[in-house]
């Protein structure tokens, strides 16, 4: 069959555009077709970049709040919302540059379009032109969901697109949701100066992590002052011009707040409906997300999907790992590793931070795995007791015999750095034993590490 390309990518975000950069090393003819207005991506425009960068500045002011808990006299640390709004900008404006050149001047052709399926080799552009390919990749990202809540769809509600964009403090907010971006976000509108209730339906926020750990984040928040009601049913969204009201059942009880603003945090869903994807023959779940298998080929065996479009998770890294799979695999790589999923690793932003890796105890319970489990908390810590850094712990999980490491979950000051000592490890089928043979410098938070790694020596020198 002739073709345009022999790989042509739906979607310039992460996933798509490190596909393309492998596909052209691997010598394949291949093309970008995306249609955003802006290109570079969700991380880079809207998702991990600009709120990592809001979040660290108010980590910043948050710690000169607390001067005087460091003996310090910092008489007002407010935020200037036009200058971290202005800052952010700056810094995004660069990482995007640098991805949009990397974009256009790639040994690939990039085609400013949007695109949907004819048939299972032709792609329609919305220029109206048709290109043909060997092998697609469906990279096309996720979008904010509107679930059934009553009243949402007619409210008039930010998504994390206009908190990240805020020029100014809000003074006040409904946070709706508990997952990641619900979480970091509420930290950062409660840290500039909002005041926000956060309205979550599960037990407690952050519900794909484990009770005790999302239990410390929540505790970090009510510390703080943010109003949180976990376990809750919402019943109605009612707006005026001036405000939003949102009644609940919480407990058992009737509670309506009210505030200037609604942040619809509950969710996003795969970007898959405008693809037409029945027209390739390309499965998807009734959330839209596309099936998908080992290798990222869908249905259609020789259209692959990458990142939020297919899951399971929305997570840049994994996004890219999958986004180089479906090129390698589609290239005819012999002897391909599908992702390790064995090796999840997972980062909350919020402070304190959440991360993980691995396999924990809900996995391992599920799948009847025997395992050793420690865990040591930072408020017992030199390192995080002079930082004052004391909510969380370390908690390392074992296989029982030769206390191979199988996971790690930390919740505590910069959790998301300290969880990559464990990364390598993983990945080596390292023990706790092994660990233990590696040299851990005094005093860091780090160090902490060891306390967790030794209980498990211990208990397998006991068996
Ligand atoms: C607020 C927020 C914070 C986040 N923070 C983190 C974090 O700290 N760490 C982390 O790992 N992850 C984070 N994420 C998730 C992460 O951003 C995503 O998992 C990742 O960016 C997804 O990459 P992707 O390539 O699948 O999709 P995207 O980057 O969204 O790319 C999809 C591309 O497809 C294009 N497109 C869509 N439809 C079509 C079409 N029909 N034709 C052509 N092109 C099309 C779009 O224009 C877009 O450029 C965050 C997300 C949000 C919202």
């Amino acid at each position: 069959m002739k073709t345009n390309y022999d790989f042509l990518i739906l979607g310039g975000g992460s996933a798509g555009f490190n596909a393309a950069r492998v596909a052209v090393s691997l010598g394949l003819r291949t093309a970008i077709v995306d249609g955003a207005r802006e290109l570079g991506g969700l991380c880079i425009l809207r998702g991990c970049m600009p709120s990592k960068t809001l979040l660290y500045m108010a980590d910043v002011l948050h710690l000169a709040q607390k001067g005087k808990t460091f003996g310090l006299k910092i008489p007002s640390a407010r935020a200037d919302l036009k200058a971290m709004h202005a800052r952010k900008r700056k810094i995004i404006a660069e990482f995007a540059k640098y991805r949009v050149d990397a974009l256009k001047h790639g040994k690939f052709d990039l085609i400013h379009a949007h695109g949907r399926f004819l048939d299972p080799h032709t792609v329609e552009l919305s220029s109206g032109k048709k290109i043909s390919a060997k092998h697609i990749l469906i990279g096309t990202g996720s979008k904010v969901s509107v679930p059934p809540v009553p009243g949402l769809a007619a409210a008039k509600f930010w998504t994390s697109d206009d908190v990240l964009d805020l020029d100014f403090v809000p003074k006040s907010v409904i946070v709706l949701g508990g997952g990641i971006v619900a979480s970091e976000l509420t930290q950062f509108l409660h840290r500039i100066g909002a005041r926000v209730t956060l309205v979550q339906r599960s037990p407690h926020i952050l519900r794909d992590h484990s009770a005790a750990a999302s239990c410390i984040v929540q505790k970090a928040f009510v510390d703080e002052g943010v109003e949180l009601f976990a376990g809750t049913q919402v019943l109605a969204i009612t707006q005026t011009a001036r405000e939003t009201t949102v009644t609940f059942l919480h407990d058992g009880r009737l509670i309506t707040r009210r505030a200037a603003h609604l942040f619809n945090a509950l969710g996003r869903e795969p970007n898959t409906a405008a693809l037409n994807l029945a027209a390739a023959g390309v499965r998807t779940r009734p959330n839209g997300q596309i099936v998908i298998d080992r290798f990222q080929r869908t249905s259609a065996p020789h259209i692959y999907a990458a990142g939020d479009c297919s899951g399971p998770v929305e997570i840049v890294h994994v996004a890219i790992q999958q986004g180089e799979l479906a090129a390698r695999h589609a290239a005819g790589v012999k002897h391909l590793k599908p992702v390790d999923w064995s090796l999840l690793l997972n980062v909350v932003f919020t402070n304190p931070q959440l991360a993980t890796i691995g396999l924990l105890e809900r996995a391992l319970d599920e799948r009847g795995v025997k395992y050793l489990v420690a865990s040591y908390p930072f408020n017992d810590h030199g390192k995080s007791i002079l930082m004052d850094a004391n909510y969380g712990y370390v908690k390392v999980i074992a296989e029982p015999k030769r206390g191979r490491i199988l996971g790690a979950e930390i919740v505590g000051q910069d959790a998301g750095e300290l969880i990559h000592a464990f990364s390598g490890p993983l990945a080596m089928r390292a023990t706790v034993f092994d660990l233990l043979r590696a040299p851990w410098y005094h005093p860091t938070l780090a160090e902490i590490i060891t306390y967790p790694l030794e209980a498990i020596a211990e208990q397998i020198a006991k068996r």
